[in-house]
C-alpha cells in the first residue's frame, strides 16, 4: 500500500499497465467513478489514494453490479484496493442476485408507490403539520444580466423533468398518503418564480423566511420558487425544498439540468436532454422488490435486519453528552449552526492516518468523535448517525429525489484503546454497515422498534456527514452564481458534523470545512464551538501519535487547563492568601485579646465571657499537662453538649494534644470500639473533671504548638466496615475561619449555635466560627437541638439539609445566616429557606478539615440543586478523571480537594491512607510535594465555573449526618440506633 504518496492522489499513471480483461475493466471503472482520465490509473494505483472513499467506493460497487453481474464485497475494496489486487478478488465474486432497476409500465390511476424514507417524512408531516424542519433550502445569489423568462422556463423544464418535485402526498380514505404527480401542464404553478422586488434591500430575513417556508405535503408540491430582485444585475433566488423529493446528492443533477435549461431557453429552445432512465416511482417499487418480505428469511430485508439487529443489540438509547439545558420532553428542533476550518496540514495527517491504516477520512474522523464523547462521560457504546447515498444503482444518479439512507455507527471505546485499536474497531463496524446500507433507516426503526420519544431522534442523536456529495455546480450563462448557506434555524438530531473535503488542483489535502448544526433546545453557540474544538485537539494528537490510549488525547485547551487546575483570578480556585497555619489555641488567644468582655459561650441562661472561657480551659489544660498530656496524644471527651465540653475541647488542644469527641448517647459497643481503637492518653467522661481544676493557675500554659500537630481525631465511616478515625493537624484552621468571617459575617455581636453532636465535625466548625471570630457559641439543648433555631439570640446555624427538612414550615427563626452542609440540598429547602437570609451551602469531607468548598447566598428564584461554590481560602478543588486529569467543563469527574487543611490521615491505617490522599500533579510550583484528598464524590463545573455536586462514586450514604459506606451498613444499623431508626 505504500506505492502512492500519503496524501492526495499521487503516483497517478505511474506504474504497470492493466493487462488482463477485468484489470483492463477495473482500471475503466477506478477512472469512471474517481473522474479521472482513464491513462491516469495504473495496475497497482490504490481506490483511495486516488481520492477513493467509502461512498465512490458503494458506486465502484455497484458499476462492477451492471457491467459483470457480480457482487464484489465492499471489505474486499478495502481489503485490496489496487485495480490488481481487485482483479484477482473478482474471480471469487458471487453474481449478483438483485432485481434490474427498470422503468414500471405505468397506467393512469395506479397508485404510485412511496419510499421507505417518504414514508417516515410523510408520517412526521402527519404527526407535526407542515413544518420547515426537512427544509432543504438552496439559495443562490446571481450577479449579471438575468433572463427572467428564460429562468421561468428553465425551472418548468426542471420541473417538468423531475417528478418528485411535482409530486403532493395526499391521504387516502385508508389513512395511506397516495402520491400524485400533477400533470406537466399545470406545472407553472409550481416552478413560477414569485417575483418580489426588492432594490437595494438586505434580503437576508426574506430570503430565510422564503427558505423556511412550511410545506403542506398534502396540497403543496415540495418545490417553492422566490426571486429576490435586489438591484437591476443582482437577484437571489430561493429553491425552497422539501427533503421528501430531494437530498444532498440531488444537488448536482439538479445545478447540472438548470444550467443546460437556462443556456437552452436563452437560445429560444427547449433543452435537449436524454430522458431520465427511471422515474422516482420506479425507484420506490424496485426498492420494496429489492428488500422483500421481511418476514421471509432468505428475502434481503431479513438478512439485513439480522445484521442490524446483532451490530446494534444492547445500544443505549440515548447518548448522555454535557449539555447546557436539560432535555425538553419534546423537541422543538429548533437550531442554529457553527462553522470552523482545519487547515491543509492537520487534513493531510487525517488523510495519511487513515491510509496508514486501511481507514477512511470518515473514519478517522468517527474515531475521535466517539474517543472524544467516551472523554466528555457518555460511556463506552457510542452510537452515531450517518448519511449514505442510497443511490445504489448508477441509474438513480442523474434524478433528483430522497435517496439518502441513514446508518447507524457504534463505536466500542471500552478498555481504553489507543486510538489505532480504535480506529481498527470503527472500521471493521463501518465496513459491516455499508455493507448492508440498503436497509432503509425507517425499516430498521420500525423492526427494532426502540423507545420512541418526541424527546430524542431514535438509536443516535448525534449525526457525523463527511459530506462527498458532489457540489452542484451552478454555470448560469451570462451569470455569476454563488451559493449562499441559509441558516434553517432547525436541527433534526441533538448535533450534527458535516465536514466537506477541499482538495487542490492536484488533488492533494487543502483543508476541512466544517459546519455543526446544533439543537438550541440544547445547547449553547460556546459549547458547541469548544465542542468542535476539543474533537480537533483530540485529532489532531492522533494523527501524530496513534497509539496513544484514547484516555491520554488532549481534550482540554492548555488555558483551560490551567484554568481547572490552578488558582488565580476567575478560578473555581480564589488567588492563594498569605495566611500563616497557626495552632487553634494562638487564633483563639487573639480573640480572647481583642475582646475578652464579649461573651464566647451561651447556654441556657449561663453565659460565659472570652476570658473567663479561656482561664477556665487554661486551668483544665494544666490540669491535664500535671497528668503528662501533650504533643500527639488523643484525650477522649466522652461529654455531651455543654459548657464543660467547650472548656474541654478548648483545653486539650491549649496542651498542644489531640481531642477525640464521642456523643455519650452513642451505644456503649461503639464507645468502646472508637476508645479501644484510638488508644487516647485519657478519657474524660465527666464534666466534673473539667471543672475541678480551682488548684491550676488561670494563666495560659502557652504551650509552643507546631501546626502540623494533631488537633483532633474524629471517626467516620468505615468501607471494612469499622469506622476510622481521621487524624486533623491545625495547618487548616487559619484559612478556614479567614473563609467563615468572610462568608458568613461572623464577629463580635454574632451568635453560632452549636446544635451538631459533638462527634461530628460540624462541631468543631461550629467552635471555630464563633470563637475565633469573636462570636459567641450558643448551646443548643442536648435533647432537642433543633429547638436552638427558635432561640431569638441566634445569628448563624449550620445545619444538614434533613434536619432543617423536619423543621415544621413557618418555625419562627431570626437567623441572619442559615448554613446548609452535610448532605445534598433539595432545592425545595432552598426556596424556602433562602428568602430573608444569607443562606449558604458548604460542603466538606472531615478529611479536609470539614470544609472544602462555600457556596455565595444562595439564590430561592434559581431552580435546580444549589451551587456548591468556591473553594476556601486556599484550598484547591479540582475535577479529575480517572487518569487524574482535569474533566471538561459540565463533564461529571471525581473531586479532589487539596490545601492546608487536608488531614493527616487515617489513624493507624496507613494503607488506606496512601489510598485516599495521593499525591497532587497541580501543586502550584512553590509548594512541591502537596498531597489532594480523593472525595468519591462526583461533581462537574459548569461553563461559567460553578461547581455542581452530583452524587457520590460509591454507594456511600448519609443518614442522620453520619456517613456510611457499603460494607458497614451492618454495622451501623446495630451500633448506632439514630441511624437504624433513620433507615427504617
Ligand atoms: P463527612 O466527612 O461526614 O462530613 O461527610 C462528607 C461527605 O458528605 C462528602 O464527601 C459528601 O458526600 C457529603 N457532603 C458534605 N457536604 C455536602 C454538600 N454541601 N452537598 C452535598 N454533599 C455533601
Ligand atoms: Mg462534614
Amino acid at each position: 500500500r505504500g506505492d502512492a504518496s500519503e496524501s492526495g492522489r499521487g503516483a497517478v499513471g505511474s506504474g504497470r499497465v492493466p493487462r488482463t480483461p477485468h484489470e483492463r475493466l477495473l482500471a475503466g471503472l477506478f477512472a469512471e467513478v474517481l473522474a479521472l482520465g482513464e491513462h491516469e490509473v495504473g495496475a497497482d494505483s490504490d481506490f483511495f489514494a486516488l481520492g477513493g472513499h467509502s461512498l465512490l467506493a458503494t458506486r465502484l460497487i455497484s458499476r462492477l453490479r451492471a457491467v459483470l453481474g457480480v457482487e464484489l464485497p465492499l471489505r474486499a475494496l478495502f481489503e485490496t484496493p489496487t485495480v490488481a489486487g481487485l482483479a484477482a478478488e473478482l474471480g471469487s465474486a458471487d453474481a449478483t442476485s438483485r432485481p434490474e432497476l427498470r422503468p414500471a409500465a405505468r397506467r393512469p390511476g395506479d397508485p404510485l408507490p412511496l419510499s421507505f424514507g417518504q414514508r417516515r417524512l410523510w408520517f412526521l408531516y402527519r404527526l407535526d403539520g407542515p413544518s420547515a424542519t426537512y427544509n432543504m433550502p438552496l439559495v443562490l445569489r446571481l450577479s449579471g444580466a438575468l433572463d427572467r423568462d428564460a429562468l421561468r422556463a428553465a425551472l418548468g423544464d426542471i420541473v417538468t423533468r423531475h417528478e418528485t418535485l411535482r409530486t403532493v402526498y395526499a391521504e387516502g380514505a385508508d389513512g395511506v398518503p397516495y402520491p400524485r404527480v400533477l400533470d406537466p401542464a399545470d406545472v407553472g404553478a409550481v416552478s413560477d418564480p414569485r417575483v418580489v422586488e426588492a432594490p437595494g434591500a438586505d434580503v437576508e430575513t426574506l430570503v430565510a423566511e422564503a427558505a423556511g417556508h412550511r410545506f403542506d405535503l398534502a396540497v403543496e408540491p415540495p418545490l417553492r420558487v422566490t426571486l429576490f430582485a435586489t438591484g437591476d444585475e443582482e437577484h437571489v433566488l430561493v429553491l425552497a425544498l422539501h427533503h421528501i423529493a430531494c437530498d444532498g446528492w440531488s444537488l448536482r443533477p439538479l445545478s447540472r439540468d438548470l444550467a443546460t435549461a437556462y443556456a437552452a431557453r436563452l437560445a429560444g429552445r427547449a433543452p435537449a436532454w436524454a430522458p431520465l432512465p427511471v422515474t422516482y416511482a420506479d425507484y420506490a417499487a424496485w426498492q420494496g422488490e429489492l428488500l422483500g418480505d421481511a418476514a421471509d428469511p432468505r428475502s434481503l430485508a431479513a438478512r439485513r435486519l439480522d445484521h442490524w439487529r446483532r451490530a446494534l443489540h444492547g445500544v443505549p438509547e440515548l447518548l448522555h453528552l454535557p449539555t447546557d439545558r436539560p432535555r425538553p420532553a419534546a423537541a422543538s428542533f429548533r437550531g442554529d449552526h457553527f462553522s470552523f476550518d482545519v487547515d491543509a496540514e492537520m487534513h493531510a495527517a487525517l488523510v495519511g492516518l487513515a491510509r496508514s491504516r486501511g481507514a477512511s477520512l470518515f473514519m478517522v474522523l468517527h474515531a475521535g468523535l466517539a474517543a472524544l464523547f467516551t472523554r466528555l462521560g457518555a460511556g463506552s457504546d457510542i452510537a452515531v448517525g450517518t448519511p449514505v447515498a442510497g443511490r445504489t444503482d448508477a441509474a438513480l444518479d442523474d434524478l433528483v429525489g430522497f435517496f439518502v439512507n441513514t446508518l447507524v455507527l457504534r463505536a466500542d471505546t471500552s478498555g481504553d484503546p489507543t486510538f489505532a485499536e480504535l480506529l481498527g474497531r470503527v472500521r471493521e463496524n463501518a465496513l459491516g454497515a455499508y455493507a448492508n446500507q440498503d436497509l432503509p433507516f425507517e425499516h430498521l426503526v420500525e423492526e427494532l422498534n426502540p423507545v420512541r420519544s418526541p424527546a430524542h431522534h431514535p438509536l443516535f442523536q448525534v449525526m457525523l456527514a463527511l459530506q462527498n456529495a458532489p457540489t452542484g455546480h451552478f454555470g448560469l450563462p451570462g451569470l455569476r452564481v454563488r451559493g449562499v448557506r441559509v441558516p434553517t434555524g432547525t436541527s433534526r438530531v441533538d448535533v450534527t458534523f458535516s465536514v466537506e473535503e477541499r482538495r487542490g488542483a492536484d488533488g492533494c489535502p487543502a483543508g476541512l470545512e466544517a459546519v455543526v448544526e446544533y439543537a438550541t433546545d440544547l445547547y449553547d453557540r460556546d459549547t458547541v464551538a469548544d465542542l468542535a474544538g476539543r474533537w480537533v485537539r483530540l485529532l489532531s494528537a492522533a494523527a501524530s501519535a496513534p497509539e496513544t490510549p484514547i484516555s491520554r488525547l488532549p481534550v482540554l485547551a492548555e488555558e483551560e487547563h490551567a484554568r481547572l487546575t490552578r488558582a488565580g483570578d476567575g478560578c473555581r480556585n480564589a488567588a492563594a492568601r498569605d495566611i500563616t497555619p497557626a495552632g487553634f489555641p494562638a487564633l483563639f488567644a487573639a480573640r480572647v485579646w481583642e475582646c475578652p468582655d464579649a461573651v464566647a459561650v451561651m447556654c441556657g441562661e449561663v453565659e460565659l465571657s472570652y476570658r473567663e472561657l479561656d482561664e477556665r480551659a487554661n486551668r483544665f489544660a494544666r490540669a491535664l499537662a500535671a497528668r503528662g498530656v501533650g504533643a500527639e496524644d488523643v484525650v477522649a471527651l466522652v461529654l455531651p453538649r455543654s459548657v464543660a465540653w467547650v472548656v474541654a475541647v478548648l483545653g486539650v488542644l491549649k496542651t498542644g494534644a489531640a481531642y477525640l469527641p464521642v456523643d455519650p448517647a452513642y451505644p456503649a459497643e461503639r464507645i468502646a470500639y472508637l476508645l479501644d481503637d484510638a488508644r487516647p492518653a485519657l478519657v474524660i467522661d465527666d464534666p466534673a473533671q473539667v471543672d475541678d481544676t480551682a488548684d491550676f493557675p488561670a494563666t495560659d500554659p502557652d504551650m509552643p504548638i507546631d501546626p502540623a500537630q494533631a488537633a483532633y481525631v474524629i471517626y467516620t465511616s468505615g468501607s471494612t466496615g469499622r469506622p476510622k478515625g481521621v487524624v486533623v493537624s491545625h495547618t487548616g484552621i487559619a484559612s478556614l475561619v479567614a473563609s467563615q468571617i468572610d462568608h458568613l459575617r461572623l464577629g463580635v455581636g454574632s451568635r453560632v449555635l452549636q446544635a451538631s453532636s459533638p462527634s461530628f465535625d460540624a462541631s468543631f466548625w461550629d467552635v471555630c466560627a464563633a470563637l475565633l471570630s469573636g462570636a459567641a457559641l450558643v448551646l443548643a439543648p442536648v435533647d432537642d437541638p433543633l429547638a436552638g433555631l427558635r432561640d431569638a439570640r441566634v445569628t448563624h446555624a449550620t445545619v444538614p439539609p434533613s434536619a432543617l427538612a423536619a423543621v415544621p414550615e413557618g418555625t419562627g427563626t431570626a437567623l441572619e445566616t442559615l448554613i446548609v452542609a452535610g448532605e445534598a440540598c433539595p432545592p425545595e429547602l432552598v426556596a424556602r429557606w433562602a428568602p430573608g437570609r444569607r443562606m449558604i451551602n458548604a460542603y466538606g469531607p472531615t478529611e479536609t478539615t470539614v470544609c472544602a468548598t462555600m457556596s455565595t447566598p444562595l439564590d430561592a428564584s434559581v431552580a435546580g440543586n444549589p451551587p456548591m461554590g468556591q473553594a476556601i481560602i486556599n484550598a484547591r478543588v479540582y475535577v479529575l478523571d480517572a487518569a487524574l486529569r482535569p474533566v471538561p467543563p459540565g463533564v461529571p469527574g471525581e473531586l479532589y480537594v487539596a490545601g492546608p487543611g487536608l488531614a493527616r490521615g487515617y489513624l493507624g491505617r496507613t494503607a488506606l491512607t496512601a489510598q485516599r490522599f495521593v499525591a497532587d500533579p497541580y501543586t502550584p510550583a512553590n509548594q512541591p510535594g502537596t498531597r489532594m484528598y480523593r472525595t468519591g464524590d462526583l461533581a462537574r463545573t459548569t461553563r461559567d465555573g460553578r461547581l455542581e455536586y452530583l452524587g457520590r462514586a460509591d454507594n456511600q450514604l448519609k443518614i442522620r449526618g453520619y456517613r456510611i459506606e457499603p460494607g458497614e451498613i451492618e454495622t451501623a444499623l446495630t451500633t448506632h440506633p439514630a441511624i437504624a431508626h433513620a433507615a427504617v
